[in-house]
């Protein structure tokens, strides 16, 4: 089973992932946790590269081509392997965040994004993606709130630094790609506590077991 993670910064993307490995493993399951960009030996090089502020002259199509190289890497490497030996996949982010940041944010062409996902995911989609969804406002606050606590400069990362306007088009591209996409979406409201969050998760995890 191939499970995928989406949403805007703050979302709480890793911690969710984190409980929703042990809960699957309390159930007897292998499950191989990874990520995007950086999932596999080559992703770790692009991903720095990739959220490297220096790097913020590089243009939307060489970003674009950098994540769809990444995720190539990461399906053929890491992902169809760990299929094929019947574990479970959880992935924080996928070919949805490209669909969505460089398509309904950065303005590239959605459909084109998409054509462009399939050959890199060469028929390996998920069978579940969960839309951590959030008011961009309170997104930016708890990512703000994290880097403090991790001693991050606030705009360390390349991305957490984008205006809130670009991550309001986010949210609202996530929005309506889940409603293009339902036969695998579910949005879950990622307003509410951790452990309110998860609720809502396991519920979506349980009818797909
Ligand atoms: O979720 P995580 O913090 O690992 O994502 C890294 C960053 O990469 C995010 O800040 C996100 O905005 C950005 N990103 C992107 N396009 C993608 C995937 C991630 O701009 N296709």
């Amino acid at each position: 089973m191939f499970i995928t993670l989406e949403g805007i910064e703050g979302c709480g993307k890793s911690t969710q992932s984190r409980m929703i490995r042990d809960y699957l493993q309390a159930k007897g399951m292998t499950v191989t946790s990874t990520l995007e960009p950086g999932g596999s030996t080559l992703g770790t090089t692009l991903r720095q590269i990739l959220l490297d502020p220096k790097n913020s002259d590089i243009t939307g199509l060489t970003e674009l081509f950098l994540y769809l190289a990444d995720r190539s890497q990461h399906v053929s490497s890491v992902i169809r392997p760990a299929l094929e030996r019947g574990e479970v996949v959880l992935c924080d982010r996928f070919a949805d965040s490209t669909v969505v940041y460089q398509g309904y944010g950065r303005g590239l062409d959605p459909k084109l994004l998409h054509q462009l996902n399939e050959v890199a995911v060469d028929a390996t989609w998920p069978d579940l993606t969960l839309l951590l969804d959030l008011d961009p406002e309170i997104g930016l606050k708890r990512a703000l709130t994290r880097n403090i606590q991790e001693n991050k400069h606030a705009t360390e990362g390349r991305f957490e630094a984008e205006s809130l306007a670009f991550h309001s088009r986010v949210r609202e591209g996530y929005l309506t790609w889940a409603a293009l996409n339902r036969e695998r979406f579910v949005v879950i409201d990622a307003t509410g506590s951790v452990e309110a969050t998860f609720d809502a998760i396991k519920e979506a995890i349980d009818a797909m077991l």
